[in-house]
């Protein structure tokens, strides 16, 4: 068996990259750039950071800060317009995976034809044929991996759907954990489950490889050991350096594995209920890896002692088991609730989410375990009750 990889962007990490921009800038010939952040994120100065440079070596910026947390996929249209109209010839993504996927977009979409929802995966009829403007994506959370993947991801009425191609690759990522230290302390925690969802989802995933093992299993390490850390002492700079790298190497990994179920169970509950990307991986991670856990019992050995345990004198079965406890644990520690129940989540909700996420056919089938209705079904009761 062999398997495609991609490391697309040139990648710049570590404390301080946000130093390397304007020499990757000038590498493209370019002008007038469009710089794509949150209304918050401006607020708060840490655009300037991005934008003061480019602006002190000549480049004219255009900041355009409409982007909301799970961008519905009019804002999508509304930034698509906005670019194609004003003739930008390279964009820069400063934020979350919100403001980051929406970025992919508008560089991408702005040079094709008709609208965002013509190139949708499960209900679009348009192809994305060719490269957009130049991109650099810089985040300032450390969880979606979104600066790596080709992925743009978009809220719809009850679900959310994506649009996916290579051509949606950024040419620069820079991954500067100096620029995660403002996070708060729950947004810290739901993004950081998130990448660690990304990790633990391609370790197991069917289309998991020995290069993307590497990257989960690291990824694991450094986000297990610094979550708790970096949620209750957000200055901790090592806890930060951390969960950069860990969600760097998350979003390498995803991107070439796969995530499986837990995804395709937290589309909906974020479609339906817009609860954050994360928290929705976060309250689901236990309760699907629980109810997987036999279809890869090895693997989940292998998370346990990623995680900083030790496997060494328990059966395969008792690691896993455990595996599932100390996620559930972690999830806990990091003040996410631990089951549907603690988002305000009625029972009656549970048969419109199932219906949703079976939709999710491309996700579920790299699920080490075959996930039929009734087995959705009672994840989310699991998750319901909390047990
Ligand atoms: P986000 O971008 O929605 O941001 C969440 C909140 O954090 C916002 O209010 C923002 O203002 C704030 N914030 C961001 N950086 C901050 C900082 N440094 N200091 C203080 N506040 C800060 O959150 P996210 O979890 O990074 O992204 C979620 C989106 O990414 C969802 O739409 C999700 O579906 C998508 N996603 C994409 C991929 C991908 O591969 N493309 C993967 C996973 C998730």
């Amino acid at each position: 068996m062999s398997e495609k990889i991609t490391f697309a962007p040139i990648s710049y990490t570590g404390w301080d990259s946000l130093s390397h921009l304007v020499e990757e800038v000038r590498r493209f010939n370019v002008n007038k750039i469009l710089i794509i952040t949150d209304p918050f994120l401006k607020d708060i100065g840490l655009t300037d950071k991005v934008t003061v440079p480019l602006e002190e070596a000549g480049y004219a910026t255009d900041v355009y800060t409409e982007v909301v947390p799970e961008p519905p996929l009019a804002v999508g249209e509304k930034l698509v317009a906005y670019t194609r109209d004003h003739q930008f010839d390279m964009v820069i993504g400063v934020g979350g995976g919100s403001a980051l996927d929406l970025t992919k977009l508008a560089g991408t979409i702005a040079v094709h034809e008709g609208n965002v929802a013509d190139y949708l995966n499960l209900t679009g009829t348009k192809q994305i044929i060719k490269k957009g403007l130049p991109s650099i994506l810089i985040p300032t959370t450390s969880g979606t991996g979104s600066e790596v993947t080709n992925i743009s991801v978009l809220s719809l009425e009850t679900t959310k759907d994506v649009v996916t191609h290579d051509y949606l690759l950024a040419d620069v990522a820079i991954v500067d954990p100096a620029l995660t230290m403002s996070l708060p302390p729950k947004v810290t925690a739901a993004t950081g489950v998130d990448a660690l969802t990304h990790a633990i989802e391609s370790y197991i995933s069917k289309n998991a490889s020995p290069v993307t093992d590497a990257l989960a299993l690291q990824a694991i390490r450094l986000i297990s050991q610094s979550i708790r850390t970096a949620v209750a002492n957000g200055d901790d700079k090592q806890a930060r350096i951390d969960l950069s790298y860990g969600s760097y190497l998350a979003g390498l990994a995803f991107f070439n594995a796969g995530v499986a179920g837990v995804h395709a169970l937290a589309y909906p509950l974020g479609g339906q209920f817009h609860i954050a990307h994360g928290d929705s991986n976060a309250v689901l991670l236990p309760y699907v890896m629980g109810y997987i856990r036999q279809s890869c019992e090895k693997r989940m050995k292998d998370i346990y002692d990623a995680m900083g345990f030790s496997s060494t004198n328990l059966s395969q079965e008792e690691a896993s088991y455990r595996c599932v406890d100390e996620l559930k644990r972690l999830v806990e520690d990091v003040g996410i609730p631990s089951s549907l129940k603690g988002f305000n989540i009625e029972e009656e909700a549970l048969s419109p989410l199932t219906k949703d996420a079976i939709k999710q056919t491309r996700i579920l089938a790299r699920s080490p375990m075959a996930l039929l209705e009734e087995d959705i079904y009672g994840i989310y009761r699991a998750a319901f009750d909390g047990e």
